[in-house]
């Protein structure tokens, strides 16, 4: 079933504008059809009541239910050379349900702050996209760049997937609330930069397989904490 971001509440009803005004027409969408709506962190069964040019309005048939991770998961991401990765990053992470997406510069990441700065809108709508296509109700988190030396301890568990030196599984990773993840850029951390993060409270962890891509790391870590997590 097509799903909708609605933009505001008014009453029994949610409104939609601009861009989803014109999903709805390029998936003919008529009068009197149901379809998922998403408000406020919430999921609606809806029917279409009116639509024009600018605005649509749906009809609130019932909420569904819907569930959240039982662990959040926070991936501090070392931002790729190849920075059109982290598209793909924001788009799994909203997907396999990541709480928290933070970009970090590190010594060997994408360095540039300001062009970092300019993609957040774009990164913000692969969110809102991503959250149609899974039918997730509450948006993931993006937050603004840090430098590596800023990260601040871990809330409960913290992990850095290290592929040179680390001796512990993630499955051996508990948590019962919350995990933070530092995964590394393409060309890996620095020795330093482990060390640091080990000082700070962060377990190296390793990924038993090969060497991933950055983004396969990603993925693989925060799709086992969340599903191994009982989602
Ligand atoms: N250039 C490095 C690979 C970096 S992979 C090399 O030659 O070895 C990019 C990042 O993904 C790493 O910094 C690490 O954080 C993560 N990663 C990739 N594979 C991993 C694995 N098997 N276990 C743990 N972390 C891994």
């Amino acid at each position: 079933m097509h799903t909708s971001l609605a933009s505001k509440r008014q009453g029994n009803f949610l409104v939609l504008e601009d861009q989803e005004v014109k999903h709805l027409k390029v998936k003919r969408l008529k009068v009197g059809d149901k379809l998922l709506v998403i408000w406020d962190g919430a999921l609606f069964l809806c029917k279409l009541e009116k639509i024009d040019r600018v605005k649509a309005l749906c009809r609130i048939i019932r909420e569904l239910e819907t569930k959240e991770p039982p662990v959040k998961v926070t991936i501090y991401q070392a931002i790729p050379v190849e920075l059109k990765t982290m598209d793909t990053i924001v788009q799994k992470c909203t997907e396999i349900g990541v709480d928290r997406i933070v970009p970090l510069i590190t010594q060997r990441s994408f360095q540039d702050v300001r062009t970092i700065e300019k993609k957040l809108p774009r990164w913000e709508k692969i969110v809102r996209e991503s959250m149609k296509q899974s039918k997730r109700p509450k948006a993931l988190t993006i937050e603004r760049a840090i430098n590596l030396r800023d990260i601040p301890p871990p809330r409960e568990v913290g992990i850095v997937l290290d592929n040179f030196l680390a001796d512990t599984p993630i499955r051996d990773i508990k948590a019962n609330h919350e995990v933070e993840v530092v995964v590394g850029p393409e060309g890996g951390f620095a020795k330093d930069e482990v060390s640091l993060l080990k000082e700070r409270g962060y377990i190296p962890v390793i990924l038993e397989g090969y060497t991933y891509r950055t983004e396969t790391a990603t993925i693989v870590a925060a799709g086992f904490l969340i599903n191994s997590a009982g989602f």
